[in-house]
């Protein structure tokens, strides 16, 4: 849905002066007054080469405007499945590109399509049929297969009793004496000990038609480790380190320790189905060419959901402040190729960015001089943090390219000059830099926090609200336009805008390849202040992501 209106009207008056740090920044910057900038024939149409020109363009107002565009998107989305969402494989992410791709299009940017291919999951069932009749939550682990099973139930080497300590299905011997020879055996899975890759293979490999995996039901001590509830895992692996793939053609479902124990009872069936259909999907991808066409400064956002909501923090803040600025940036003549990224299936394992990195020959992924990643730049209760390239605070748990710290340096000084406080975030693997970093590209970007919880030191510094979520709406329904603070995405889309411009010109500190001066009025970058250490060190563990055991 491109509507003409907002591009005729909106983008012709370039911003005031806005109170605050960042506007005492732009009255610094600015020599061009708004009437000046006006008669320059508007924000779209002119060479926005300089800070205070750009700046003075990329305003949270366009930004915002780029948000509710995807909300709307969002709450025209018919699909039968997940309606309200712009998930993978829905007509809600379809539109979104449709949204991107032509403004940018208009705007003069070669566009291509990325096809992506996705797996679209219908809501996943668990019925108990006998002894007793029951609906009970349920979810797909990653690598299931997909079919529906209606059969008998067969628990292998549980434990329901005392320390509920478990093996179950970690040895092919666990299933000796078991009867899965039929055509719709369910095999009942405990989880502990091995992954659930492992245990589900050997059910498959047992006779097993389906496998339904429940929670262990152990006492746990540590409360992000809940051991009761419905959990969903990560079933693609044989091994912890992922280096065997599990190759499972049965549906794998979860559920919680108490639904594992009714479906334990004697005399259990039940129906297993797992419906997942293979579908493409398109990361936009678009370039403007500069001088120097074999030095490529690369920034990316991924533009779909979850398929719990819309996703307009996660991530329509960062695809929304990187359009934004690829809009301004249209008529610059950079020295450097500026290439811009909005991913595909990104929540369901960074689907679009893998596969982009991983379809580059050698020669192309050479050209990249370094990547930008811009996930959640809007977070209402946030902290500004910038990816650890330096490992000041967390410990990578994989190499970090070279130049990768002089990225993060053009960040920190930023908000340094700006007075923002910001801290460290791990490399921990979560978004769409992974496959850059892996591929040794020189990678970085912005985050404003998620599923962690504010803490007291962290609201006395950047305000909020202690004990709550940085996104209290992240992954949920609530992930709507509302759900934002606008000082951040301010800041975080001026900076989005003010590390692609310096880029543009030069990106000598990061691979030594001798650029120019960013034309117009120079920006003299103080010193970092340096992280505000409000995290523990440790090594940067990706956290919040699927267990595998
Ligand atoms: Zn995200």
């Amino acid at each position: 849905m491109r509507d003409h209106l907002a591009r005729s009207t909106r983008r012709t008056a370039p911003r005031a002066v806005a109170a605050g740090t960042g506007g005492l920044l732009l009255a610094a910057l600015l020599p061009v007054t708004a009437a000046q900038a006006t008669s320059s024939g508007g924000c779209e149409h002119r060479n926005n080469n300089s800070y205070d020109k750009l700046l003075q363009c990329v305003t949270v107002e366009g930004v915002r405007e780029h948000q509710e565009a995807l909300q709307k998107i969002a709450d025209n989305s018919t699909d039968p499945v997940h309606p309200g969402t712009r998930a993978a494989g829905t007509d809600g992410y379809a539109a979104s590109v449709d949204y991107v791709a032509g403004l940018l299009r208009d705007a003069g940017y070669e566009v291509s399509l990325d096809p992506v291919q996705v797996e679209f999951s219908f809501p996943p069932v668990l019925t108990q049929l006998t002894p007793t009749a029951a609906d009970y939550e349920t979810g797909v682990f990653s690598g299931s297969g997909s079919a529906r099973v209606e059969g008998t139930v067969v628990p292998v080497d549980i434990n329901l009793e005392g320390d509920r300590a478990s093996t179950s299905g970690c040895e092919t011997e666990d299933f000796t004496g078991l009867n899965l020879s039929g055509p719709a055996d369910i095999a009942l899975i405990q989880r502990g000990t091995c992954t659930f890759g492992l245990k589900a293979r050997n059910a498959q490999d047992a006779g097993a038609e389906a496998v339904v995996v429940f929670n262990q039901g152990n006492p746990s001590t540590d409360p992000a480790d809940d051991r009761e509830g419905l959990f969903i895992g990560d079933a693609t692996s044989l091994d912890l380190e992922g280096t065997q793939p599990s190759d499972l053609t049965v549906p794998v479902v979860g559920a919680s320790f108490a639904d594992g124990v009714q479906l334990a009872a004697e005399g259990s069936t039940a129906v297993v189905e797992v419906r997942i259909e293979q579908r493409t999907d398109h990361s936009v991808i678009a370039e403007l060419p500069g001088k120097n066409r074999d030095n490529v400064v690369m920034a990316g956002a991924h533009l779909d959901s979850v398929i719990e909501g819309p996703g307009i923090n996660d991530d329509g803040s960062g695809s929304a402040a990187l359009l934004e600025t690829a809009l301004m940036m249209a008529n610059t003549k950079p020295e450097n190729t500026l290439r811009f990224a909005w991913w595909a299936g990104e929540e369901l394992g960074l689907i679009g960015s893998t596969d982009y990195v991983a379809g580059l020959s050698k020669a192309e992924a050479d050209r990249i001089a370094l990547y930008m990643n811009y996930d959640m730049v809007g977070s209402p209760n946030y902290i500004f943090m910038v990816y650890d390239a330096d490992q000041s605070t967390f410990e990578a748990p994989v190499a970090i390219p070279k130049g990768s710290a002089a990225i993060e340096n053009v960040y920190e000084r930023y908000y340094t000059l700006t007075g923002e406080p910001y801290d460290d975030t791990a490399f921990d693997g979560r978004s769409d830099y992974q496959a850059f970093i892996l591929a040794g590209i020189p990678s970085g970007g912005l985050f404003t926090g998620a599923e962690e919880v504010k803490t007291d030191q962290q609201a006395a510094i950047w305000g909020g609200t202690a004990g709550e979520q940085f996104d209290p709406c992240y992954h949920l329904a609530c992930d709507t336009a509302e759900n934002v603070d606008l000082h951040a995405l301010e800041v975080n889309s001026d900076l989005i805008a003010f590390a692609m411009l310096t880029f543009a010109y030069s990106t000598e500190p990061v691979n030594g390849i001798e650029g120019t001066e960013v034309p117009g009025k120079a920006v003299d970058l103080p010193a970092p202040a340096g992280p505000q250490g409000t995290f523990p060190a440790t090594d940067g563990g990706a956290a919040g992501v699927r267990p595998s055991a």
